[in-house]
């Protein structure tokens, strides 16, 4: 029993134990090319954060990583077969009923560990905030911690060689052989402002992808997904044992 894991640990455990932070791994279920599983957000959030929370709990950090939120925003995907949308408002009522537990409990530190580029908790997080002013929320998304050029040749936003690297290092015998992967080719905005990025509208994925997947995961390995996973993983750990350590009435300098 990993006593980090909540769904591992029991109440003789835990009924006197002091923690400090909560993470929430939060996934989505959906395709990602034609190869990657649709619990691929789900297997990278479930793993990386527990990888995550065993160093951070080798450091002496308290914490507690809460089961995996298997739905993501999907709204861009409603024509995709069996991807399952859960709305923003949805997200919100969620969080609302697990900040208003920790808060209760005295546990004012949660983190939500995102691996979904489709959920945004910042408005969330802002609304939130303010109903519980003694709680201390914070999103990170683990796909935005590292440089990815500096691991991969070729990256891109979904179902990419990052993404396929993971799944061969993580969940190999969920991965189709390579005779099987599209191409990950993305159609752009013809409008030239939303290339530069400065506006954003939500992409119908259908459109701008024939496999659902965006970036070409042909360069990926597992190799690579280990040496990133290392990576990743070590940088969260620090932040859990950061965030632990953090007295949040004095947080800036
Ligand atoms: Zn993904």
């Amino acid at each position: 029993m990993r006593p980090y894991i909540l769904a591992e640990n029991n109440w003789k455990n835990l009924k006197n134990a002091k923690i400090e932070l909560a993470v929430l791994p939060w996934g989505a279920t959906e395709a990602h090319n034609f190869h990657l599983p649709y619990g691929t957000d789900i297997y990278e959030a479930d793993l990386m954060a527990a990888e995550s929370a065993r160093l951070a709990w080798e450091k002496g950090a308290k914490l507690v990583v809460l089961p995996t939120i298997p739905f993501g925003v999907n709204t861009g995907q409603s024509d995709i077969y069996l991807d399952i949308n859960m709305n923003p408002s949805t997200q919100y009522a969620v969080l609302n009923d697990i900040v208003e537990v920790l808060n209760r409990q005295k546990i004012y530190k949660l983190l939500i560990f995102n691996s979904h580029g489709g959920n945004n908790f910042k408005s969330i997080i802002r609304e939130l905030g303010l109903k519980y002013p003694k709680m201390f929320i914070c999103f990170a998304n683990w796909f935005q911690s590292l440089d990815r050029t500096i691991y991969f040749d070729d990256p891109g936003d979904h179902a990419d060689e990052m993404e396929s690297s993971l799944l061969l290092h993580l969940k190999p015998d969920l991965v189709l052989p390579r005779e099987n992967w599209g191409t990950g080719k993305e159609k752009k905005n013809k409008i030239e402002a939303f290339q530069e990025g400065w506006v954003w509208s939500e992409r119908k994925w259908s459109q701008i992808s024939e496999d659902t997947g965006v970036g070409n995961p042909a360069l990926a390995t597992k190799e690579k997904g280990e040496s990133y996973f290392k990576a990743v993983t070590s940088k969260t750990g620090k932040l859990f044992s950061d965030l632990c350590k953090a007295d949040i009435e004095d947080l800036y300098e």
